[in-house]
């Protein structure tokens, strides 16, 4: 695409480095540049209206114009623009942000510790396993088990604990101490036959063989999404997380809930952990923490990890480890704004209430010629774009099949994402209205239809 010399277009391709983004094709393609927002839409620089139908990266719950959080940004500015926690300061937002936070979590957490982004939050797990672990006198207790398409985030540790190749091909990760195990995706890598209780059964099998494989001594921890997000919308198999739970506690592997996309009412319940009977150790969110309006995460821990880091902490000198931005006033300020709106427009019971008619629409979506599985649970979803049903053959990444179906419902004025090969996700804001839902759909139609014409 030629662009004009000064167009903004232009200015992108020759200044702008994209992240997740193949930079050649770019050149070439251009960007996509949004220029304003309202509601569940966004329009690009040249009018054109879309539903948002990815809320962004998963995170956009409110929409793009709540004036609550704008104002609550603004008056947090206004009174104490920054501040920090570094050696014994605090500032109000902060505290209460970690008692709100607290009081709403799904296990019994002690603390919580404040970062920018989920990968901040996972790279502060993997620093907390090993600061807990050599606290407790057993150092070589150290390892971390996450899984298959498990995605995590992209700082050293937090990459390598994802188990996307993407994201350790050519970056030399993953770093030493970090395993993989299966990607619990029953349409996928199901045995003929087996079900999901079988299939669960098998991969806490296959779980448990790894440990005794590495050495119990040496397996500390275990991550996972309660719903496998960028992985491409992976739901768990029946009885999986108990299961897999068992095997941790028998070899006092501690459970690490990336609830990064799935905290805040994604899955129907606040939290994923609540939805698929998870019980973590210690757990970390973002995004739908503050809706996006400013970056903010946080890591939650239960009393035992912090009863041995403050005394660890104590011996060494200090917990050595923060942000310059922990605990932002303006960013928690909005993040307890939103938290706040949330309760008082019961965003809970609206989500309830709408995500049967997302889930009936997604899994009509079966019935397409391209679909081999539409899977999803409360206001997540995806459909699996193969090149045959019965076989459930793939396409192959170079064909781009999901990410052309991608293009096309945004030429019927959607917005989705293209997740490898074949699938395509859909995760709109929360507060979306049960007819835009329907109008997410029926432009998802329209575009397996033309994806269907393209293909064959
Ligand atoms: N964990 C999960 C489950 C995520 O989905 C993401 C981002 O999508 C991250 C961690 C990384 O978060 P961030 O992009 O804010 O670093």
């Amino acid at each position: 695409m030629n662009y004009a010399p000064n167009s903004a277009a232009a200015r992108d391709i020759a200044n702008v480095l994209h992240p997740y983004t193949n930079l050649r094709k770019h050149e070439e393609k251009g960007p996509l540049i949004i220029t304003k927002g309202q509601g569940v839409h966004v329009w690009d620089d040249q009018g054109n209206r879309y539903i948002e139908g990815m809320a962004g990266l998963w995170c956009a719950s409110l929409g793009w114009n709540e004036e609550e959080l704008i104002e609550a940004a603004v008056k947090q500015m206004r009174e104490l623009p920054y501040y920090h926690g570094f050696t014994h300061k605090s500032s109000m937002p902060s505290i209460d942000l970690a008692e709100k936070l607290k009081s709403i979590a799904p296990a019994d957490f002690s603390k919580v510790f404040f970062v920018n982004s989920g990968s901040e939050a996972n790279d502060t797990q993997v620093k907390l396993v090993r600061y807990y672990n050599n606290a407790v006198g057993r150092p070589e207790k150290k390892k971390i088990i996450g899984r298959i398409k498990g995605y995590h985030g992209v700082t050293v540790a937090a990459a390598s604990l994802t188990g996307i190749p993407l994201n350790h091909k050519s970056f030399d990760l993953p770093i030493e101490g970090v395993r993989h195990t299966d990607c619990p995706h029953h349409y996928r890598y199901a045995e003929p036959g087996e079900s999901e209780e079988e299939f669960s059964t098998r991969l806490a099998k296959n779980l448990e063989e790894l440990i005794i494989k590495e050495g119990p001594e040496t397996v500390a921890a275990f991550i996972a999404e309660p719903v496998m997000g960028a992985g491409g919308v992976i739901v768990p198999p029946e009885g999986y997380f108990e299961k897999i739970q068992a095997v941790l506690t028998k070899y006092d592997v501690w459970m690490i809930a990336d609830e990064v996309i799935t905290g805040f009412m994604r899955t129907g319940n606040m939290w994923g952990s609540q939805t698929f009977g998870i019980r973590p150790n210690t757990l970390s969110c973002a995004k739908q923490l503050s809706s996006a309006y400013l970056p903010i995460a946080a890591v939650m821990v239960d009393d035992p990890i912090y009863q041995a880091i403050a005394d660890e902490s104590k011996s060494i000198g200090a917990f050595g480890h923060g942000y310059t931005y922990s605990g932002h006033p303006v960013s928690a300020a909005v993040a307890l704004r939103t938290l706040q709106l949330y309760e008082e427009r019961n965003t809970l019971a609206h989500v309830q209430a709408i995500y049967p008619a997302f889930q009936k629409r997604l899994k009509a979506l079966a019935d397409h010629p391209l679909v081999g599985e539409a899977r999803g649970v409360g206001l997540v979803g995806a459909v699996e774009l193969v090149a045959d049903k019965p076989s459930k053959r793939e396409f192959a990444a170079t064909d781009g099949v999901a990410a052309q179906c991608v293009e096309f419902a945004q030429a019927h004025g959607v917005i989705l994402r293209a997740i490898g090969a074949g699938a395509v996700t859909i995760c709109p804001p929360l507060m979306i209205e049960e007819g835009q839902i329907h109008e997410i759909f029926d432009a998802l139609e329209k575009a397996l239809d033309d994806t269907d014409g393209w293909v064959n």
